[in-house]
């Protein structure tokens, strides 16, 4: 039974494209462990549980705290799983659900080398195969639900960051903007920060990763604001630059023009079917025609949404092409430890004919 409610939200196609993968991932069935993908599969939100989905069914086992939330989150998501409360009884009943199962697929990423020697003496019986992005690699294709709420998302932060941008004024610290910028996401409907909100200005500009600290905004300093909105469990992440004082010339004005060229030379490429690579190398040809190339230390982009950073990756190190429906960021940058650094950053939807921005806050230099 499917609701109007959640009919954007293709459950029921979650897990049959994820069983059809089965095979070639040489497994008769999955045992998922990651929470995230247990949420995306599944809708339940708890901090303990367990997913097996073989060709016939597929089971959310839980223990006492979550029996009745997860029945109504799962039913509430419209996922064709059963909920069982299995409490101590978890490894006995894994026994009993894997007796005719030859071979379990088990989340390389996820288990860890204690819960495996756990699930080795679990399913004694059952072969057990090591299985890596089965699930990751269907949340690469958001459905129309999902694109909703990462709009909200990207939406709320645009708001939030309209809403302190008079404060990138001299006198202020990077603390004191950061923290603002997550209260006003809060205010503006978000459940928390996306990831932690970069507020780098002068030399720390310079750091990609820069943590906003005690550092007072000056005339002339570069600033990198990094920012993203979490609702309803999904992400945005959008990156403005700007100088305090105005673009003036010289090296900052020159770096604020050039990566936003790359930053549009990217976003130009980007369309269902093209490298992922040729992104990243549009990216980098503008820069290296303006002698920046070699300031460009990160790759161009990742997926976006339950997680900030997830499959795909945009980099020259990848051979996978763009599919329509991903959600991916475009984000250049250049960092000179003199001078400082400036990125740009949006969200976009990978179409047919190109791309769909998601993250539309202006790019005043
Ligand atoms: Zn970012
Ligand atoms: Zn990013």
């Amino acid at each position: 039974m499917k609701n109007n409610l959640n009919s954007d939200f293709d459950m029921r196609g979650r897990l049959l494209r994820l069983s059809e993968k089965f095979e070639s991932a040489g497994c008769e069935a999955l045992l998922v462990t990651s929470l995230t993908n247990i949420y995306y599969l599944s809708g339940f939100t708890g901090s303990a549980g367990l997913l097996w989905i073989d060709s016939d069914k597929a089971l959310l086992l839980v223990d006492g705290r979550y029996g009745e939330q997860a029945v109504e989150e799962v039913e509430k998501s419209g996922a064709q799983i059963e909920v069982e409360m299995v409490g101590s009884q978890q490894a006995k009943r894994l026994k009993t659900i894997s007796r005719a199962t030859n071979r379990v697929g088990l989340e390389a990423q996820s288990v860890t080398w204690a819960k495996m020697k756990n699930l080795e003496g679990v399913f004694e019986n059952s072969e057990l195969v090591f299985t890596e992005g089965l699930v990751e690699d269907l949340r690469q294709i958001k459905d129309k639900g999902e694109i909703s709420l990462m709009k909200t998302a990207a939406e709320i932060a645009d708001k939030a960051l309209a809403s302190i941008w008079p404060m990138l004024e001299t006198g202020v610290t990077e603390k004191e903007v950061s923290t603002a910028l997550d209260e006003m996401m809060i205010n503006h409907g978000a459940e928390g920060n996306a990831f932690e909100t970069i507020i780098a200005a002068g030399p720390n500009s310079a750091r990609p990763h820069a943590r906003p600290g005690d550092r007072i905004l000056s005339e002339g300093d570069l600033v990198v604001c990094d920012m993203g909105a979490l609702y309803k469990s999904y992400r945005s992440d959008m990156t403005r630059s700007t100088r305090i004082g105005g673009i003036g010339t010289g090296k900052p004005a020159e770096m604020l023009e050039v990566v936003l060229e790359a930053q549009k030379a990217g976003l130009k490429t980007v369309k269902e079917g093209v490298p992922n690579a040729d992104v990243d190398s549009a990216c980098r040809e503008v820069l290296k025609e303006a002698g920046l190339a070699e300031a460009f230390t990160h790759g161009t982009g990742h997926g976006v949404g339950l997680d900030i950073h997830e499959a795909p990756t945009l980099s020259g190190l990848t051979t996978d092409t763009l599919r329509s429906g991903q959600v991916v960021t475009v984000e250049p940058g250049v960092y000179l430890p003199d001078v400082g650094g400036v990125r740009w950053e949006d969200t976009v939807i990978v179409t047919e004919e190109g791309c769909e921005l998601l993250t539309h806050s202006p790019k005043i230099i």
